[in-house]
């Protein structure tokens, strides 16, 4: 069998790595042991060889390779080279002639021409335990000889991806030295998918972690769906716990062209979940039989159809740390500061995220390190320990997401992404803005190996201004609803938005503008819904333009040079309209679904014409806005300044947006860190123009609010109260001290009230 070069996996083993790389030989091995594996054939490193030198191209190839990998432009230029070479030259006749008649019996033996996955298990020469997993490409759904050979060259392209070589140059292997077999396995149609830890994959406890989704294993392990997440105690087969996570999309087969596509999870399943005990039981056994044929923990991908369970492959986990290896780096000094985004302490290993390609890097418990996350790093985010950025403000993406997810977050540090590398063990203060090497021991609060859980179990003072909370994501809700707030002061519609695979105008483009309301409709109903009767004051979109042109069909977005001033708050909408519509459709679906809790807020408003405009639009368009609390956000001084023109306009309430009113007032940009000391909610001249519309409104009978970050400031709340505000909206994790500094103040004016009234 050592000079076939395609050969069966029930043929190889444990000792073949240096011909099927590690991937084939464990594939093999779990065959020999009746574990269900799909069954297939492997295209051999020596095949691969052979490949290479036939064609006569190794010195050009690796020649092509030779570059400085730092350099990003240079790195992708070296790989367009060395694919090319690959996907340039032709296949030995003997070889392909091999696959082919190993693919033909394949679909003899399943009685039809089969659909297989082809995949890549890199071996090197030298050293045939080395890891190269995750590195190289897996190709679905492929079916027909033909389409097969193709694959198996892609696959072997995939060897010269920018990755692969970057990691190869920063380990110091020798390229010429790595060699790629190709693994034809059937394919499974997962109904749903996953990976599994036998251990715990950081202390090696005996709890077994399986994370799942629906349909194939992609979105998991790429890291673009967040899973749910089940622990199993395996030694008395007890499930401990099950976070059952909002799975938006799924990746299937389309039945009519046989490619793998991308699809949203309909609405049913989407919080349901993927797993029943049974199925969870089943593979925890399955994890056991696999951990005991390798005699250490594993780490396995699965997948199930018709309750029927696969494993597709199993690699030992590499993370565990022996005990006396756990000798921690005790902190002392903080390595970096930045802005306290997000409270709450947290441990774990670092992993540097650039794009979204990366992000099933991030594993639960790690630490996400970037220059700034971005809408599509929210599943990853919800998965890590803390969040670290080099940019931002304390109203970012990432100080507002992390703080909704209760997840601690130090954002604006300028250089976490050049001090920081994989793998390094950080503690991140939340609190105080610091990041510390090793382990910082704080004494209080103590450590967070989990998010920050909101308890309330204190008696909820009752307060005559009410205590609202400010919600930008529908993973948000439940955390939101335990603070026992009186409401939904802001729903950021932008960021349900941001959270769909596509850009709204390219739903319109593909004609799927429906589709596009239903989901509007129905994230914004997870809110209306959990708070009912309790208002939910739902924003108008707030999109900013850098933000929305990073979504797929995004790239009509206008490039402005300054996004913060440019196209975005109701302006967008008015000039829009064709987006705008499609709000408002939203918005009467739900008024004909029964919220009647739902009210309208308009943002960014300069001039009250804005407000009319928007006012008239969504009346001619059904909305049917007497039935419903409308109202402006105060963000610009001018909107301050002319509250009356905007009174008589007709409205019944206005927020204050402290976060875009400070840096219009103080001309200080909220997300550049470089003047983040000059950015002062309490400025005088912020507190004056807060002051004169509470002031005009309460006269007129207007409700006045905020919702900026200001209000989760319990110094702020305080002077509000004292000025007359009607309502506060804080962030989930702010409510409880807002409220009680709300409650005491009230007492203390009443207090004030009744002395002077028995003095005079
Ligand atoms: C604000 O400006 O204070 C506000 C709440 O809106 P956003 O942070 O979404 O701009
Ligand atoms: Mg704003």
């Amino acid at each position: 069998m050592a000079n076939d070069t395609v050969v069966w996996l029930e043929e190889v083993g444990k000792e073949d790595i240096a011909i099927v790389g590690g991937k084939g030989a464990s594939l093999g091995e779990m065959i020999h042991a009746e574990l269900p594996v799909p069954r297939g054939f492997a295209v051999t490193a020596q095949a691969f060889r052979r490949f290479i030198d036939e064609n006569g191209v190794s010195e050009e190839l690796f020649k092509s390779l030779e570059v400085d990998v730092d350099d990003a432009e240079i790195l992708r230029d070296s790989e367009k080279k060395a694919k090319k070479i690959i996907l340039g030259a032709k296949i030995p006749p003997d070889i392909e002639k091999s696959i082919k008649s190993k693919y033909r019996e394949l679909c003899k033996r399943e009685g039809d021409e089969v659909f297989v996955a082809v995949r890549s298990s890199a071996t090197a020469e030298d050293l045939p335990d080395a890891s190269f997993a995750g590195q190289q490409d897996t190709f679905l759904n492929i079916k027909g000889e033909q389409n097969v050979i193709e694959a198996v060259k892609k696959c072997w392209a995939s060897l010269y991806g920018a990755r692969a070589i970057y990691y190869r140059v920063k380990q110091g292997f020798d390229h010429s030295k790595v060699n790629l077999c190709a693994v034809i396995q059937l394919m499974v149609d997962a109904e749903k998918a996953g990976v599994m830890f036998s251990s715990h994959p950081s202390t090696g406890e005996p709890v077994t972690i399986i994370e799942g989704a629906w349909g194939l294993g992609e979105s998991v392990v790429s890291g673009s769906v967040s899973p749910d997440y089940y622990v199993v105690d395996k030694k008395v087969m007890k499930i401990l716990e099950r976070k059952i996570a909002t799975k938006n999309i799924l990746h299937t087969r389309d039945p009519k062209t046989g490619k793998t596509v991308e699809l949203p999870v309909p609405d049913n399943k989407k919080n349901a979940t993927v797993l029943e005990d049974d199925e969870i039981l089943k593979l925890v056994e399955l994890g056991e039989v696999v951990e005991d044929l390798y005699g250490t923990p594993q780490d396995v991908e699965w997948a199930i159809k018709n309750k029927e369970v696969f494993m597709l492959q199993s690699r030992p986990i590499t993370t565990i740390k022996k005990k006396k290896e756990i000798k921690e780096k005790v902190a002392t000094q903080a390595m970096l500061e930045g802005l306290g985004a997000s409270p709450g302490i947290a441990y774990g290993e670092a992993k540097l995220v650039s794009d979204a390609s990366e992000l099933g890097k991030v594993k639960d418990g790690d630490i996400l390190v970037a220059v700034m996350t971005t809408p599509d790093m929210v599943p990853a985010m919800k998965r890590a320990a803390a969040i670290v950025t080099d940019e931002g403000g304390m109203t970012c993406h990432a100080a507002i997401v992390s703080r909704e997810l209760g997840c601690p977050a130090v954002v604006g540090t300028r250089k976490a992404t050049q001090l920081l590398v994989d793998g390094i063990k950080i503690t991140v203060d939340g609190e105080k803005g610091l990041v510390f090497e090793g382990k910082k021991e704080i004494a209080s609060p103590v450590m967070q190996p989990e998010k920050t859980a909101i308890s309330f179990t204190k008696q909820k003072p009752i307060t005559a201004t009410e205590v609202k909370v400010n919600v930008s994501i529908p993973e948000a809700t439940q955390r939101a609803l335990e603070t026992q707030a009186d409401g939904v002061g802001l729903l950021r519609i932008e960021h349900m938005i941001l959270g769909l695979p596509k850009h709204p105008k390219q739903y319109i483009k593909e004609g799927k503008a429906d589709e596009y309301v239903n989901e509007l409709v129905s994230r914004i109903q997870t809110v209306t819904d959990a708070f009912y009767p309790k208002p939910v004051w739902v924003r108008t979109l707030d999109a900013p333009t850098d933000e929305f042109r990073a979504m797929e069909g995004g790239e009509g977005e206008p490039i402005e040079p300054n996004p913060m001033l440019g196209y975005r708050g109701i302006r967008r909408d008015l000039l829009d309209t064709e987006h705008f519509e499609l709000e408002v459709k939203a918005f009467k679906e739900l008024v004909k679904r029964g919220y009647s809790n739902m009210g309208i807020m308009v943002p960014l408003v300069q001039h009250p014409s804005e407000l009319r405009r928007a006012k008239e639009f969504m009346r001619s368009h059904g909305l049917n806005i007497d039935k419903l609390d409308i109202g402006i956000m105060v963000e610009i001084p001018a909107a301050a300044l002319i509250i009356d023109q905007f009174i008589a306009e007709g409205l019944d309430f206005v927020s204050f947006g402290t976060n875009d009113l400070t840096q219009y007032t103080l001309a200080v940009d909220r997300n550049n860190e470089h003047v983040a000391h000059l950015y002062n909610e309490m400025h005088p001249a912020v507190m004056k123009l807060i002051e004169h519309v509470i002031i005009e409104c309460t006269k007129a009978g207007v409700k006045t609010s905020i919702c900026g970050q200001a209000g989760s400031n319990p110094k702020v709340a305080k002077r509000l109260v004292e000025l007359g505000i009607t309502s506060i909206s804080a962030n989930i994790d702010a409510v409880e001290a807002v409220r009680e500094m709300v409650a005491r103040t009230e007492m203390q004016l009443m207090l004030k009230a009744s002395r002077e009234k028995k003095n005079s």
